[in-house]
């Protein structure tokens, strides 16, 4: 029998009803199966914030280890009835606290945080998330275990901070690891490189963990719990009836979470693509019983009447727009930027250039330190640097866009008809997107007036 892969993030492992919640689903699914878990709520952001202080003040270290002690022991608290398992499962957490203590004494002996101990430090918020869990689970009855990616191991490339899985590497030892039928708790966001190094996968990176993992045990689904129902037309918190939608392509979903749909990280899509395995997401809060995903993201590629299936948002792009008579014509320019933008480790989300502009989406943590790099290179070719902030991206997404005439029309005639100026569109670089730049004040106009005129 082939095994699901389920993941749950920090929301689902937090107050006592939730933890219940969780029990009950792991329950209906009646079957051995992984589970991946990430950090409680804000913990690895708490975490990073932690390496600076830690390197400064000796203090800190009991700071944090504190704050750490107490939020379990109240989970456990909450969690457990029985003296035994609360005891047991305190001084397991206390053993775990004290290996990161360890490392976070080393961090302020050195004053320094080599990358190789910061990506250890960060992944202490899913550990614990796991120990904790698995046994809940265990006290339950439940015949669970808790697996770390570096007793499979889970190999990836060994980038730090932001690694990715080798399949080949990986797969036939996971398989070994995780063979048995039981319940096994993988904690999420880390893998290990060859040398046997932990590596994080990127910030909200469990999602892509639960979704290797599914590769490498060749896995009947990968299930994503979310207190939201699935991916919807819109985000409901802007429109006024959102519709869910049932069935996405890979291709859609992947898009969809690229431009700001906060259902799935980025990456959860590629590991699975190209081996067809469906990612179904659940609502947790909609359990009744049953394991119903309330989308389904499969090969299948459906064109709908409406063509677009959901139109998003994201406020984290920022524009560098380098100006100058002949940077289209003149060759190297791009190179030069893109090259020193990477040395630093800027990700360039797109580029759209013309004659005389070149466009360079970033991040907005990133545009400050990219105005710089790109001034200090000092290009002839490049006679002016703009930075743009206040932006904000609107995709709308479906399979078939490019075929079927008249969408764009439709588009910006319903943007025209609320008086928004869009600064900028690409469309047709994906078979399944388009985007386009408004101001940030206009976000919320936008996104509605295009959900009125498709939905
Ligand atoms: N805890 C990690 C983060 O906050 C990974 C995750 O939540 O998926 O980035
Ligand atoms: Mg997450």
């Amino acid at each position: 029998m082939k095994k699901v892969v389920a993941k749950f993030g920090g929301s689902n492992l937090k107050k006592k009803e939730d933890i219940q919640k969780l029990v009950k689903v792991i329950k209906a699914y009646d079957r051995p199966m992984v589970i991946v878990v990430s950090a409680f709520f804000g913990i690895t952001n708490h975490l990073i914030t932690s390496l600076t202080e830690v390197k400064k003040d000796e203090t800190h270290i009991n700071k944090l280890t504190e704050f750490l002690r107490e939020i379990k022991e109240e989970s456990i608290f909450e969690n457990f009835e029985d003296e035994g398992w609360r005891t047991k499962t305190m001084t397991l957490v206390e053993q775990r606290i004290n290996e990161l203590s360890r490392y976070l004494t080393g961090i302020h002996y050195i004053g320094d945080v080599p990358e190789f101990v910061e990506d250890v430090v960060l992944s202490y918020g899913e550990r614990l998330s796991s120990l904790v869990l698995t046994s809940i689970l265990q006290a339950k009855g439940i015949n669970a275990e808790e697996a770390l990616p570096e007793s499979m191991p889970l190999t990836t490339d060994g980038e730090f901070g932001n690694a990715s899985v080798d399949y080949e590497l990986s797969s036939e030892p996971v398989k070994e690891r995780l063979k048995d039928d039981k319940i096994y708790i993988v904690p999420g966001f880390y893998g290990v490189s060859s040398q046997g190094k932990v590596t994080l996968l990127g910030r909200g990176g469990s999602d892509y963990s639960a979704a290797a993992l599914a590769r490498c045990l060749d896995a009947e689904s990968l299930d994503v719990w979310k207190d939201v129902d699935g991916f919807m037309s819109a985000d409901p918190k802007l429109v006024t009836s959102p519709r869910r939608i049932k069935t996405l392509s890979y291709s859609e979903a992947a898009e969809l979470s690229y431009f700001g749909a906060g259902i799935l990280h980025p990456r959860t899509v590629e590991p699975l693509k190209e081996v067809s395995i469906p990612i179904h997401i659940a609502n947790i809060d909609a359990f009744n019983g049953h394991i119903e995903p309330r989308t389904i993201i499969c090969g299948s590629e459906q064109v709908t009447d409406s063509i677009i299936k959901s139109v998003t948002y994201s406020n984290d792009f920022c524009m560098l727009k380098l100006r100058g008579a002949g940077v289209g014509l003149k060759k190297g320019v791009l190179a030069k930027v893109t090259a020193a933008l990477d040395q630093a480790g800027i990700n360039i989300k797109s580029v759209i250039t013309s004659q005389i502009v070149i466009n360079l989406m970033l991040s907005t943590k990133d545009i400050k330190c990219a105005y710089k790099l790109v001034e200090e290179l000092k290009l002839s070719a490049i006679t002016e640097i703009l930075a743009t902030e206040q932006i904000s991206t609107i995709a709308v997404v479906g399979e078939g866009m490019l075929d079927k005439p008249g969408i764009s029309g439709r588009l910006f005639m319903a943007l025209a008809q609320r008086n928004i100026n869009v600064q900028m569109i690409v469309s047709g670089a994906s078979a399944v997107a388009s985007y386009f730049i408004v101001a940030s004040d206009d976000r919320e106009k936008a996104v509605s007036a295009i959900h009125d005129e498709f939905f």
